[in-house]
């Protein structure tokens, strides 16, 4: 019988997991199913339970049920208990679930594989404290800045994210203005480019050597990406990120590592093509 997986939220229609992980089978001839589930909100546990009732064999788990996942879980690996968060949950042989969270080890792959950007001893501004500042902090410190400071606008929310993470006073937290800059990367995972928004940010986090990504991602360069550009920073988007925690999920299920690139092609060039689609 062909594996069942799928990947749950809600809303879940504009999900491109499908796309990716139907590429990568494809790619590494396995033999399993991708689908979108679409739970009502207050529905996610029931939902889930059903699907691995119906021998489902693993869910990636996205906007707003990431909390509820971790909750679900049987089991959690050490970084989705730092996220506090579950992006991606697995059945194993036992009957048990486990949580695990490939954000920032697909952050952190995309950064340093497939951009080549250091990671190393840099100075990181993460811009933002919800679920995806909170899902990337450990693997980047696992990469050893120099130091990591969160600003987000609700400043409170990035002081009290920086205090669950009390290494050695290597990260901070405060509020949009008043930052202590230039950085050498500055990574954008506030949802601010989703609405066409950018942070109020002072221009002097920026100097020549400065990288700027933006987890958010789209035909065109967000915001954020063109005021970066403009300061004179190298920029990227996060579709990278995205085949790349879909490749840690898709390890963690099938055992294999499949390749990024050619599916990171194909989904830039059906940005594109939807694009002409819609102008047209
Ligand atoms: P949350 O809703 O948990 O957090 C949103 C954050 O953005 C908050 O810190 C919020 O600040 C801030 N924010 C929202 N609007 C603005 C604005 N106009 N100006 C400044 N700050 C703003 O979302 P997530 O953390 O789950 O996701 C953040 C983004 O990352 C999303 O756009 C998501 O699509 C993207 N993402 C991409 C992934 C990928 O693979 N590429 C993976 C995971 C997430 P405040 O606290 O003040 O409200």
């Amino acid at each position: 019988m062909t594996d069942q997986y799928a990947v749950i939220g809600n809303p879940i229609s504009h999900s491109l997991s499908p796309l990716i992980h139907r590429a990568f089978a494809r790619q590494t001839g396995q033999d399993m199913d991708y689908d979108r589930l679409l739970a009502p909100v207050d529905a996610f546990a029931s939902i889930a339970r059903s699907f691995f009732a119906a021998e489902g064999r693993g869910l990636n788990v996205t906007v707003p049920f990431k909390l509820d996942a971790a909750a679900l879980a049987d089991q959690l690996t050490d970084r989705a208990r730092a996220a506090g968060a579950v992006n991606t949950l697995v059945l194993g042989s036992d009957g048990r679930l486990l949580g695990d969270n490939t954000d920032g080890a697909g952050l952190v792959n995309d950064l340093t594989r497939q951009l080549r950007w250091p990671l190393e001893g840099q100075r990181i501004l993460l811009l933002g404290a919800g679920g995806a500042a909170r899902g990337v902090l450990q693997p980047l410190l696992a990469q050893l800045p120099e130091a990591i400071h969160i600003a987000n606008r609700t400043a409170a929310r990035a002081v009290q994210l920086a205090q669950r993470f009390p290494q050695g006073g290597r990260v901070t937290g405060g509020g949009l203005d008043d930052l202590p800059g230039p950085f050498n990367l500055v990574i954008n995972a506030s949802s601010a480019s989703l609405s066409g928004e950018m942070p109020a940010l002072p221009a002097a986090v920026i100097s020549s050597d400065t990288r700027a990504y933006d987890m958010v991602y789209g035909a065109e360069p967000t915001v954020f990406m063109r005021w970066a550009a403009d300061c004179g920073a190298e920029t990227a988007d996060g579709l990278g990120m995205l085949v790349a925690q879909a490749a840690e999920s898709f390890f963690l299920w099938r055992g294999l590592h499949p390749q990024l690139a050619p599916v990171l092609s194909e989904l830039r060039a059906g940005l594109k093509r939807n694009q002409t689609d819609e102008q047209n």
